[in-house]
């Protein structure tokens, strides 16, 4: 089986026959937005959200977590312009299924000791963990609107739980 980087030329030449006007969009996100989510493949945030290129920062790591996504907030806020924020947790997570002392065994070094790696065991509270942490955070601003979601691997619908 060929890797994704043999397989990306072809991949790519195809995107770029189809770029059209994208090369002229602004670099701050035209509708002022972070959304922070988790890195599953098998959900597509700009999709799913209404999102497209130039309208929104996308920050994603396994979770969703906001403690992970701080150095990109700051930085959506303070360079980028952004003034809404989005935590977007998922039925079926990964994070759900593992704690901080397996993936550590699993590991077996000390420098895993220091990095939390942050699963949870109820997702609906890791929504409102992460709302709270980004509106507690001292270096993001506390008055931009921050709301909370679930998205349902299921069926691609998105509650608003915060
Ligand atoms: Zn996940």
């Amino acid at each position: 089986m060929s890797s994704v980087a043999d397989q990306l030329p072809s991949a790519n030449d195809t995107y770029v026959a189809n770029f059209g006007e994208k090369g002229s969009l602004a670099l701050p996100p035209s509708k002022k937005v972070a959304i922070v989510t988790c890195m599953d493949a098998r959900i597509d945030p700009a999709a799913a959200l209404g999102l497209p290129e130039g309208s929104a920062h996308i920050i994603r790591n396994a979770g969703g977590r906001a403690a992970d996504a701080l150095r990109s907030l700051i930085i959506s806020q303070q360079l980028l312009g952004t003034r809404e924020v989005l935590v977007v947790h998922h039925t079926d997570c990964g994070m759900l299924t593992f704690t901080d002392a397996e993936i550590r065994d699993k590991l077996n070094h000390p420098d895993a000791n220091h990095i939390a790696f942050l699963p949870f065991t109820d997702l609906e509270r890791s929504v409102h963990e992460d709302v709270d942490y980004i509106k507690r955070s001292v270096l993001l601003v506390p008055r931009f609107k921050i709301t909370g979601w679930i998205y349902d691997v299921k069926t691609g619908k998105v509650e608003q739980v915060v």
